[in-house]
């Protein structure tokens, strides 16, 4: 055990396990990259190379758009009924739990998650969303038109047809079933590109998906570089509709290659910077237990969960009425100077490694710009230990809305402080970002904490709790935190086209 002044880091010894997949998965078979390239995925506890995977590029994604395309047109999923294709997609589901030790080991060595956290939250969680979107396949309906003249109309809801999904490495198996899932449950086939840092789980979830039945080539994994594989997914001719979960910048990126290819559909979710504001009325313990949770962790109450401020909603900006902002300042630096980071293997860590050098690198940048604009560093502030990628949680104080830890997403455990004294001063700097993506509100006055939700412009308000997510609850951006929902029965129509179809009610006059 470490001690570093404010944290501590935790040690534990874990093999890394044998990978046993780290090809291309293209038309129900793994196979090399046609350039032959691999690259190297590392642990970000160490440092160290943990293995070689394909390396995919646009000859690779041609290819998994063909086997795509060819099993969407011949119908053996699109076609299927839904209530089989829910089956499979139930059986798909039973194989994930019953692998949930290994998946979950995954992703602790490819992503730093806490292997606590990959058992009892991420993977269990990813079946159950293959488990929700299962049971909508045979009840994707259209709707009956009463038609003005004496015709009679009905929409027909048809899958997309061929899918790109480019998903981020902070929740590798989470992130790939939230697109996953909606897609087959809609019949549509499709190409997964994982982001480079976490390859790993994405392709054993192709394994399962071929034991569980799912014919080849409704299911193509194909890892890569953003710049190659995923700027192929959206230039590509042949791909109907984007699925992007990513930065605002990428985002961006996507759109414009979208547009400029096929005028593909394109939804996309981005980049945060959310609120989480606490009135004067709240308990301050809750409050801090609340702020901590939207920066650093997940459900510590029952289980611990990794973050390290790598979440898209992370309440990296915390407003505190003045009433109650010395004893919240109190009390926050005791809890997070006291906060364990270390091993996620480890059961007594609280947070482990960010996910890779350049990440790392990027947050202690932040840390700089911060002090070097006169905020007052209230904890943390530095890495930890000499291997792998740890930071301490980091606070600052005196922040004002121009510094770039206020405006930009930083990704880490770093956040700022910021007191109020009226509900119209919160409002106003709490909407003063270009990102939409979540809220926090905590006060135990139910007018203002309507008042306050309706005047956020966010995707997600969250009052008295935070990260509270399912898989029925719709979830997305505003503004440049992206648009289309992820998750619920939204997201399910994300991967549907209305088909208008109108007949005349007596004889045809034509
Ligand atoms: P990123 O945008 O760098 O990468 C995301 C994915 O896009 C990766 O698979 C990457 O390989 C790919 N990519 C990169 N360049 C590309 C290009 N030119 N063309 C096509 N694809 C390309 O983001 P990241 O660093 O992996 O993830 C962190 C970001 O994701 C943060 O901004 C975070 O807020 C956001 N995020 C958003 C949500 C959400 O639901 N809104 C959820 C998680 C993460």
């Amino acid at each position: 055990v470490e001690s570093n002044g404010s944290a501590e880091k935790h040690s534990v010894v874990y093999d890394v396990p044998e990978i046993k997949f780290t090809k291309l998965f293209i038309n129900g078979s793994f196979v090399d990259a046609v350039s032959g390239k691999t690259f190297e995925t590392i642990d970000p506890r160490t440092g160290e190379v943990i293995a070689k995977v394909a390396e995919g590029d646009k000859e690779d994604i041609d290819l998994a758009v063909k086997a795509a395309r060819n099993a969407f047109d011949h119908g053996k999923w699109s076609r299927m009924s839904g209530f089989e294709r829910g089956q499979i997609m139930m059986k798909f589901a039973d194989l994930v739990d019953k692998h949930t030790d290994e998946l979950a080991v995954l992703d602790a060595i490819d992503a730093g998650k806490l292997l606590s956290s990959g058992k009892m939250l991420d993977i269990p969680d990813s079946a159950n969303v293959l488990r929700y979107y299962a049971g909508a396949a045979d009840k994707i309906h259209g709707k009956t038109l009463k038609m003005s003249r004496e015709l009679f109309g009905y929409t027909l809801l048809e899958p997309v047809g061929v899918v790109g999904h480019i998903i981020p490495w902070n929740f590798p198996s989470g992130m790939f079933f939230s697109k996953v899932s909606p897609a087959l449950a809609a019949g549509c086939t499709m190409i997964v590109k994982p982001a480079e840092q976490t390859p790993l789980s994405a392709l054993y979830y192709a394994h399962l998906a071929k034991l569980a039945g799912i014919p080849d080539g409704v299911l193509n994994v194909v890892n890569g570089f953003g710049q190659k594989a995923g700027a192929a997914i959206s230039s590509h001719m042949d791909i109907d509709k984007i699925s992007f979960t990513g930065s605002t910048e990428v985002g961006r990126i996507v759109m414009k290659a979208a547009a400029e290819s096929n005028l593909k559909v394109v939804s996309l979710e981005l980049g945060g910077k959310s609120p989480v504001i606490i009135f004067d009325d709240a308990d301050v313990d809750t409050a801090v237990d609340l702020a901590l949770l939207g920066i650093l962790y997940n459900k510590a109450i029952t289980v611990s969960r990794t973050l390290n401020g790598e979440v898209c909603v992370a309440g990296s900006r915390v407003y505190v009425q003045e009433g109650i902002y010395d004893e919240f300042v109190k009390k926050i630096s005791v809890k997070a100077n006291n906060w364990v980071v270390g091993d996620p293997f480890d059961p007594r860590v609280q947070q482990g490694p960010q996910v890779d050098k350049n990440q790392f690198e990027k947050v202690l940048s932040y840390i700089e710009y911060g002090k070097r604009d006169g905020a007052t560093l209230l904890t943390g502030g530095k890495a930890i230990g000499e291997k792998g990628y740890y930071i301490q949680p980091t606070i600052f104080t005196d922040v004002t809305e121009n510094m770039s830890i206020v405006k930009d997403e930083i990704f880490g455990p770093v956040l700022a402080l910021m007191k109020f004294k009226t509900i119209e001063e919160a409002i106003e700097k709490a909407n003063n970002t270009k990102y939409g993506l979540a809220a926090g509100i905590v006060t135990k006055d139910l007018n203002v904490a309507n008042r306050v939700s309706r005047s956020i412009r966010a995707g997600t308000i969250w009052i008295n709790c935070y990260l509270e997510f399912d898989r029925d609850v719709p979830f997305g951006g505003y503004k440049m935190s992206g648009f289309g929902k992820d998750d619920g029965l939204d997201s399910l129509h994300k991967y549907l086209n209305v088909k208008s179809v109108v007949t005349p009610l007596y004889n045809s006059p034509w």
